[in-house]
C-alpha cells in the first residue's frame, strides 16, 4: 500500500519549531517510501480561525523547501483539502455513530453545563467532564423520550452530536515511538463530534478524512495523545478499524532548561525565534520573529530541526535534506522532549553559511545589506568577495553586515584613541607618504599593496606591527575584521586613501 501521511494545522497563528518539525517528520518519512505528503487544512473552529494563517503555514513549508503533494493550493485525488469546504460530509457520518448507539444528540444550553460543572465539582476541585457519569443528568437522546427528542429537533433546537465514551474499556494504540499504550475510557469525556453549526469538531473530521484520503501513517505532537482513544474508537465505531493510520505522536520540543514546553513567550523574554518565519498577528497587530527574519538559511533551519528529537545513529550532525530521507526512521525518533538550545541552531547555521558557495550566499546576504544601506544599487560582485572574506565569523545573515558594513559605508572611527594614544612623527610620515604611493599603484590588490606597506615601514624604521592597528582602525573603524589588504582591495583606492586621510589630516 503506498504511504500516505499528512500534515494537518489548524489555521490559528504562527507556525511555531514543533510545528515544522511534525511537518519535516512527515515529510522525510513520506519521500523515504515514495509515498505522499498531504496538507490538510483543519479549520472547523471558527471562533479560532486568524485571517492570513494558512497562506503563512503554506509559506512557510514553501520556505523550508517542505512542500506538500496535495493541498489546498496543489490540490490532488482528494479535495477539497480545507475541511470548513468539506462540512457537508461529516453530517451524514456523525447520523450513522447516532444509529449504531455510539453517539447521541445533546441539548444541553451553555449555561445548563455551566451548572453541571458548578454541581459537580469533584473533591479534588477539577471540574467535572460530560461523561458516563454526569449524561445520565442532562438533557440529551440518552435521557430524553424519544418523541421529545424528536420534536425537539423538529423545532430547530440547537444540539451537538457527542460520541458515547464506554465505561472501564481498555482503549489501546501501538505508536511507532511508544509502543503499546492503553488508555481507561472511563477517564475520557464524551466530546462533541459535531457542532450546533453543523460543523464537525476536530475529532470527528480527523478520522473521517484520515480514511477518505486514505492516509496511512498519522505523525503529530505528543500533545495529542490525550485524544488518541477517541480516535481510535471512533475508527472502531465506524467499522474502519483495520484502515486506522499507524500513529507516532511527536516528542515535545522543551524550553533550554528542560522544564515544559517551548513557548512563543520564551522566545520573547529569551531573545530567540520559535516560528519558522515573522508572524503578524492581526488580532494583536504584533509581529512575532521567525528563523528565516533573524537570518537563518532554511536548510540549516531544517537539519537542526531534523535533529531535534532524532537520532540518526551516527556521529554527523549536517546532513542535507536528500540524505535526510535516505536515512530517517521514525523508530529513531525519541519518546522523551527534546531540550531547545539557540546557540547550537545558530552552530547549524554557521556551518550552513560556511559551505555555501560565495555566489549564492550573496544574494541570500543582499536584502540584508540593502536594508540597512537603503540602496538598492548594491554590486553583487563586490559583495560575493565581501561575504568570502567574512563568512567565517557570521552566525546569522544579519550578522554580516554588522561584520560587514565599512566594506560599504565609510565607518565612524570608535577608536580613534586607540590611534592617537600612540601616534608620533614617524607614523605621521609613515602614513602621509604611502597615500602618495597608493596614489600611483597600479595594481591594486592585496599583495601589491601588503608589499607596498611593509617596504615603506622599513623605510621609515617602523615594525609592520606599528602600523597594522592604526591600518585597520582607519579601515574598519574598530579593532576587527578580516585582514586589512583584503579590505583595502575590496573598497578601492578612493575610498581607501580617503579613510587615511582622516587621520592624518
Ligand atoms: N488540527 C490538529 C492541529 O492543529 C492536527 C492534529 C493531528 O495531526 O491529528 O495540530
Amino acid at each position: 500500500m503506498k504511504v500516505r501521511v499528512r500534515f494537518a494545522p489548524s489555521p490559528t497563528g504562527g507556525l511555531h519549531l514543533g510545528g515544522v518539525r511534525t511537518v519535516l517528520y512527515n515529510y522525510l518519512f513520506a519521500r523515504h517510501h515514495g509515498g505522499d505528503f498531504v496538507l490538510r487544512i483543519e479549520d472547523t473552529d471558527q471562533n479560532r480561525f486568524v485571517e492570513g494563517a494558512e497562506q503563512y503555514i503554506m509559506d512557510c513549508l514553501k520556505w523550508c523547501g517542505l512542500e506538500p503533494d496535495e493541498s489546498p493550493l496543489k490540490g490532488g485525488p482528494y479535495t477539497p483539502y480545507r475541511q470548513s469546504e468539506r462540512k457537508p460530509l461529516y453530517k451524514d457520518y456523525a447520523e450513522q455513530l447516532i444509529d449504531s448507539g455510539y453517539a447521541y444528540i445533546a441539548f444541553d444550553t451553555p449555561e445548563e453545563l455551566e451548572k453541571m460543572r458548578a454541581e459537580y465539582r469533584r473533591d479534588d476541585n477539577t471540574n467535572p467532564q460530560y461523561d458516563h457519569f454526569t449524561r445520565g443528568l442532562m438533557r440529551n437522546s440518552l435521557t430524553l423520550p424519544a418523541e421529545t427528542v424528536a420534536e425537539l429537533v423538529e423545532k430547530g433546537t440547537p444540539y451537538v452530536v457527542r460520541i458515547k465514551m464506554p465505561e472501564n474499556e481498555t482503549v489501546t494504540l501501538t505508536d511507532m515511538i511508544r509502543g503499546e499504550i492503553s488508555f481507561d475510557s472511563s477517564l475520557v469525556d464524551d466530546k462533541v463530534l459535531l457542532k450546533a453549526d453543523g460543523m464537525p469538531t476536530y475529532h470527528l473530521a480527523v478520522v473521517v478524512d484520515d480514511y477518505l484520503m486514505k492516509i496511512t501513517h498519522a505523525f503529530r505532537g505528543e500533545e495529542w495523545l490525550p485524544s488518541a482513544p477517541v480516535h481510535v474508537l471512533l475508527w472502531q465505531y465506524m467499522g474502519w478499524k483495520e484502515h486506522m493510520p499507524q500513529w507516532a505522536h511527536l516528542p515535545l520540543i522543551l524550553k533550554p532548561d528542560g522544564n515544559g514546553k517551548l513557548s512563543k513567550r520564551d522566545g520573547d523574554r529569551l531573545g530567540f525565534p520559535v516560528f519558522a518565519m515573522n508572524w503578524f498577528d492581526p488580532k494583536t497587530g504584533e509581529t512575532t520573529k521567525g528563523f528565516r527574519e533573524m537570518g537563518f538559511l532554511p536548510q540549516a533551519f531544517v537539519n537542526m530541526l531534523a535533529m531535534l528529537g532524532w537520532n540518526p545513529g551516527v556521529e554527523k550532525e549536517l546532513f542535507s535534506l536528500d540524505e535526510l530521507v535516505q536515512i530517517f526512521s521514525m523508530e529513531r525518533v525519541h519518546k522523551g522532549g527534546a531540550k531547545f538550545n539557540f546557540e547550537k541552531a545558530k552552530w547549524f547555521n554557521h556551518q550552513y553559511i560556511q559551505h555555501t558557495d560565495n555566489a549564492v550566499l550573496a544574494e541570500m546576504v543582499k536584502p540584508y545589506i540593502v536594508k540597512e544601506l537603503g540602496d538598492g544599487n548594491m554590486e553583487i560582485g563586490k559583495l560575493e568577495k565581501v561575504v568570502g572574506l567574512i563568512k567565517d565569523r557570521c552566525h546569522l545573515l544579519t550578522d554580516f553586515w554588522e561584520q560587514g558594513h565599512f566594506f560599504f559605508a565609510t565607518p565612524e572611527i570608535k577608536e580613534l584613541a586607540v590611534i592617537k594614544d600612540k601616534w608620533n612623527d614617524q607614523k605621521q610620515q609613515f602614513f602621509t607618504t604611502w597615500q602618495s604611493k597608493l596614489e600611483l599603484l597600479t595594481d591594486w590588490n592585496h599583495d601589491a599593496l601588503e608589499a607596498s606597506c611593509n617596504e615603506l615601514a622599513v623605510e621609515c624604521g617602523l615594525k609592520k606591527g606599528d602600523v597594522m592597528l592604526p591600518l585597520r582602525i582607519m579601515l574598519v573603524g574598530g579593532k576587527y575584521g578580516p585582514g586589512v589588504f583584503a579590505i583595502a582591495e575590496v573598497i578601492g583606492k578612493e575610498e581607501t586613501i580617503k579613510r587615511i586621510k582622516f587621520v592624518t589630516r
